[in-house]
């Protein structure tokens, strides 16, 4: 009876694992900023000056990365909890407030908090203890926007080598090569196999062991002050041009997302996607491109011209249209086709101007296919 128990339990401990993944895991996400002030990181783009909302600003590329991060999140079983689901909420008193920011409060007309105060998330974060946080960002080089300088850096609290909630550097070292995985931006440094990742101290040039928050955690970036074993993700540089004109594109940002839940899903072991996906971008083969506010790196696909109003069509292997694309006028030629049936298909991609172009590309399960068009 007694051997039939054991069985039992470890018969039910397995399935727990086989059925684990995602199902039931508490995830935190914190889409960096909040508002639409100065300090929301907003930068002047081709097409809108600073302070345009539908230019380039940090808070709004952070919140479309958030949201899709959470909707795939929640249907792999995960319950997500953002500090915030929408922009414009501020740090109540924040002077630099524009009219079309609110003060934060603890939940907006349907009930979800907007929570922008670093300390008041970390706080949350603390008593949620949720299994998983993550805080999304992009950076910037200091005050030299337009700087040749675009790599993935994931930072915990501590010192570099020494994570004050222990298990960050496991997380951040697992999840670097996934969310670095992307072929449509050119990286300047770190690698895979020389990954940025570091400790918020040392990053911040601050003396160990930093000040403590009200809850008495240690460390340098307030958001990350709590128990919980953690790290922010700086995704890219946005002073990074070619960068900053890709982010402007809403699917561009989900597909960050799909990146930081792949790391995430395979982190709680989770069953593989059963779709792939195709990303990629429309570019001239002959055609280099410089603006002002548009510097690509030397010899890479950045300095080639991007296609704006292109159409991009997918055909399946039986020549039958699934999905049409067409880039958007921001000067990046991106497209996606997300959550699609693995196979052959074909795309076809049309310009005025330009001969069009054909390609075969084959879709694998939980896979991301990435295809560069050159007209
Ligand atoms: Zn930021």
């Amino acid at each position: 009876m007694k051997l039939t128990a054991t069985l039992l339990i470890a018969l039910a401990a397995a399935g727990s694992m086989a059925a684990g993944g995602l199902k039931g895991k508490v995830i935190y996400v914190n889409p960096g900023h909040g508002g639409w002030t100065a300090n929301d990181r907003p930068i002047a783009t081709i097409n809108h000056e600073v302070m345009d909302t539908l230019g380039f600003f940090e808070t709004k590329t952070n919140l479309w990365k958030g949201q899709e991060l959470r909707a795939r999140l929640e249907k792999a079983g995960a319950r997500v909890v953002m500090s915030r689901t929408r922009n414009g909420y501020v740090t109540a008193g924040q002077k630099n407030a524009t009219a079309l920011d609110r003060p934060e409060t603890w939940s907006d007309e349907n009930g979800a908090q907007q929570i922008t105060t670093l300390q008041t998330i970390a706080m949350n974060v603390d008593s949620i203890n949720p299994d998983y946080f993550i805080s999304i960002h992009s950076n910037a080089t200091g005050g030299d926007d337009g700087k040749l300088c675009n790599y993935l850096t994931l930072v915990y609290r501590g010192e570099t080598g020494n994570d004050y909630a222990k298990g960050s550097i496991e997380r951040a070292q697992q999840a670097y090569p996934i969310v670095w995985d992307n072929p449509l931006t050119v990286w300047t440094s770190s690698s895979p196999e020389n990954p940025f990742i570091t400790g918020d101290l040392t990053w911040m040039g601050a003396t160990p062991p930093g000040d403590a928050n009200a809850l008495g955690y240690k460390g340098y970036l307030g958001v990350l002050k709590h128990r919980v074993p953690s790290f922010l993700a700086e995704g890219s540089f946005h002073s990074y041009q070619p960068e900053r004109q890709r982010l402007l594109n809403r699917d561009y940002c989900r597909y960050e997302a799909l990146r930081y839940y792949r790391a995430i899903n395979a982190w709680f072991g989770g069953k593989p996607d059963k779709a792939g996906h195709i990303v990629g971008d429309v570019r001239s083969a002959s055609e280099k491109f410089e603006h002002q506010l548009y510097h690509g790196v030397k010899g890479s696909d950045d300095e080639l011209r991007p296609v704006n109003g292109a159409m991009v069509y997918l055909n399946d292997s039986r020549g039958v249209r699934v999905r049409a694309y067409r880039t958007d006028g921001e000067y990046n030629g991106f497209f996606s086709f997300f959550d699609l049936k693995p196979g052959n298909y074909t795309i076809t991609v049309e310009k005025q101007g330009y001969a069009p172009v054909q390609m075969g590309v084959q879709v694998k399960a939980d896979k991301v296919s990435c295809v560069k068009p050159r007209l």
